[in-house]
């Protein structure tokens, strides 16, 4: 496994480091290759090499190895399921579902190859046609985090090889295993030498690799604000400059209103903050919570919370895996210190787990009396703590809930048309739900934020067109006068 995939060969990286299993850190999943940037460089200069062809390739050969590869991910979705659960944390149920999600991604663009399109409109000048076709915008550097190991890298691949782009893959260091799994289902689908190369490694050493070539055109991004914005600079800086889409942190609000069913709300809030160790950008980490039911649903959510069994992720029964890592975990402890520190309430959770194997295990935390201008209620955590923010009204909790410099996902839960329409519209976030919980989304559909949550383009569906094709429009004078039909002119 201590392999890279570049030029069409898997390849020994430079070093070597340990994939731990954060349920058990007894448990070493494997020694992945960590590249230095001769080889990025070697991967970049293999798919500059490879995307005149591919670029060019029959849509019929694209679909068939995208398809392929969702077969395969299909096929093995436990065994992978469980190697992800094992190196990131996630529950075996949310392991097995991601990857399921993986094989859907590549299923529906493999199917998009077949269906793009363009447009043609007249002139403005007689006897002129204008054509707007898409093409491939070249080799496009792929860097992800580790919070969805597979889900998000398909994500990116999928739509990048369909529309014809060459890629470098450098998944996060926390992740290699389904990284490198995922790359060898591609391999094996048949992508020729070059057109999809994994180099794993540092962010600062492949990463910056990626971004500092001239040979990459465009960067897909998801990670930490921070990164994001070492990436959006460096894709200026360089030259040519690179097209970039960036998705980054969230701190995403769930209103719930009085007339909301309370038990609704309260999944929508346990699922949404707790789920997945509460390591999703989308999760729903301030509940804002109007007045009337205010009480209510914060005894219902601690009492739920008793019952929520944190252990192994890939112990049956177990609904919430432990957190990544210590990094982490020493994050979660500190914003939690924070929160107290700042004078809110620890109603529940946040104090660390013993379980039957050494792992890092937190208690889901959940924070009353917390005004939102706190900084456990305006910067992103990342973990299973969550906020309860009081409002008098509907509208004291809409200008809470975009009081955030984030805009990725909103949620309200309540049973009015009127609150729910207004909410939909006035919301400043990229994806807005009604009584569902802020994670949790789609596949065909568009992903993505605004605010300091994104930048560029919408990831997912077929407005991942827009940021993996670029636009050409083509004007054309054919010579020929304006045809008037001789029986017409005889009359
Ligand atoms: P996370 O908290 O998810 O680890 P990061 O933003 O640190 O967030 O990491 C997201 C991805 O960005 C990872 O693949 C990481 O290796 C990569 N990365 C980190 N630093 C850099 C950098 N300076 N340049 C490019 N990529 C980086």
């Amino acid at each position: 496994m201590n392999m890279n995939y570049i030029a069409g060969e898997w390849l020994a990286g430079t070093h070597a480091a340990p994939n731990i299993n954060p349920s058990n850190t007894a448990d070493v999943v494997g020694e992945f290759a960590r590249a230095e940037a001769a080889e990025a460089e070697k991967a970049i200069a293999a798919a500059y090499d490879a995307f005149p062809g591919w670029s060019r390739s029959s849509i019929q050969l694209r679909h068939d190895i995208l398809k392929k590869v969702g077969d395969e991910i299909l096929a093995r979705k436990d065994e992978l399921g469980r190697l992800l659960s094992r190196e990131e944390g996630k529950t075996l149920p949310e392991g097995i579902g991601e990857v399921v999600r993986a094989s859907q991604i590549f299923q529906f663009f493999a199917g998009e190859t077949l269906r793009m399109a363009g447009d043609k409109l007249a002139s403005v000048r007689p006897g002129v046609d204008i054509e707007i076709t898409r093409e491939p915008v070249g080799v496009i550097g792929l860097i992800t985090p580790w919070n969805f190991p597979i889900a998000i890298p398909a994500w990116k691949i999928a739509p990048a090889l369909a529309y014809g782009n060459t890629v470098v893959f450098k998944p996060a260091e926390l992740v290699p295993g389904s990284a490198h799994a995922l790359s060898e289902i591609i391999v094996r689908a048949g992508v020729p030498a070059g057109v999809f190369n994994l180099v794993m490694g540092r962010g600062s050493v492949v990463g910056e690799a990626l971004l500092n070539s001239p040979k990459v055109s465009a960067i897909s991004f998801t990670g930490s604000v921070a990164t994001g914005r070492k990436v959006a600079q460096a894709c200026i800086a360089s030259d040519p400059m690179k097209k970039m889409q960036l998705e980054m942190g969230g701190k995403n609000p769930l209103v719930v209103l009085d007339d909301a069913d309370l038990k609704v709300a309260v999944e929508c809030a346990v699922n949404g903050a707790f789920f997945s160790t509460g390591q999703r950008c989308t999760a729903s980490s301030r509940l804002i919570v109007t007045s009337g039911i205010h009480d209510r649903f914060v005894d219902a959510v601690t009492e739920r919370m008793k019952s929520l069994v944190v252990d192994d992720a890939l112990k049956s029964g177990t609904q919430i895996g432990p957190v990544v890592d210590q990094n982490q975990l020493d994050q979660d402890l500190k914003y939690i210190r924070i929160g107290q520190d700042e004078g809110a309430t620890l109603a529940a959770g946040g104090e660390l787990l013993n379980r039957e194997t050494p792992g890092f295990y937190l208690a889901p935390a959940l924070f009353t009396n917390v005004d939102n201008r706190m900084r456990i209620a305006q910067e992103e955590i990342f973990g299973p703590v969550a906020t309860v923010t009081r409002a008098r009204d509907y509208e004291e909790a809409l200008e809470i809930a975009n009081d955030t410099q984030f805009g990725l996902s909103a949620g309200i839960c309540t049973t009015s048309l009127k609150h729910a329409s207004h909410f939909k519209r006035n919301s400043e976030a990229g994806m807005v739900m009604v009584n569902l919980p802020t994670a949790g989304v789609d596949y065909h559909v568009p992903f993505g934020g605004r605010k300091g949550s994104s930048y560029g383009p919408r990831e997912q569906g077929r407005y991942a067109e827009e940021f993996y094709t670029t636009v050409k429009t083509a004007y054309t004078f054919d010579g020929n006068e304006p045809y008037v039909p001789k029986t017409r002119a005889s009359e």
